[in-house]
C-alpha cells in the first residue's frame, strides 16, 4: 500500500536502522542523510519516512509529507551553511532520469559551481 515500508528498499531500511547512514537530520516525517557518493562538497539525500517510489506520487499520496521533505532540505542547506550561497534542490524522476532507488530522495547539492542547465 502507498506509504507502507517496502522490504526490498535500501532507504526504507535506512529509515528501519538497519542500514546504516551518516544522518544529519531527523524530523517526525523525513531524513536526511549524507550521498555515499558525493558529487559536491554538499551532497545530503532528504527522504520522506513514508515509502513513495518519486516526487509525484508523494505529492499526490502525501502532500504535506512532501511539503515537509522540501522544508528539510531548506534546514539542511542553512546548517550545511550554504542557504545564502545557493544550493540545488534535484528530484530525478524515473531511470530515464538518472533515478536509480525507488523511495523519493532530494539530492540537495551545494559547494560548487553548479551547471545550467544541469546535464
Ligand atoms: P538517484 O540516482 O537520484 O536515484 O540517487 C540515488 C542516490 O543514492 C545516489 O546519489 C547514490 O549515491 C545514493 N546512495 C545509494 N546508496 C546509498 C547509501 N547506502 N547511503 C547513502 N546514499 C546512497
Ligand atoms: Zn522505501
Amino acid at each position: 500500500m502507498a506509504g507502507e515500508p517496502d522490504a526490498n528498499c535500501l532507504f526504507c531500511k535506512i529509515v528501519a536502522g538497519e542500514v546504516p547512514a551518516t544522518v544529519v537530520l531527523e524530523t517526525e516525517t523525513t531524513v536526511a542523510f549524507r550521498d555515499i557518493n558525493p558529487q559536491a562538497p554538499t551532497h545530503v539525500l532528504v527522504i520522506p519516512r513514508a515509502h513513495y517510489p518519486d516526487a509525484v506520487s508523494l505529492a499526490e499520496g502525501a502532500p504535506l509529507i512532501a511539503a515537509d521533505l522540501l522544508a528539510t532540505a531548506g534546514v539542511v542547506a542553512e546548517r550545511e551553511k550554504v542557504a545564502d550561497t545557493g544550493y540545488r534542490i534535484v528530484l530525478n524522476t524515473g531511470a530515464g532520469a538518472g533515478q536509480t532507488v525507488f523511495h523519493v530522495h532530494a539530492h540537495v547539492l551545494a559547494g560548487r559551481g553548479l551547471e545550467w542547465p544541469p546535464g
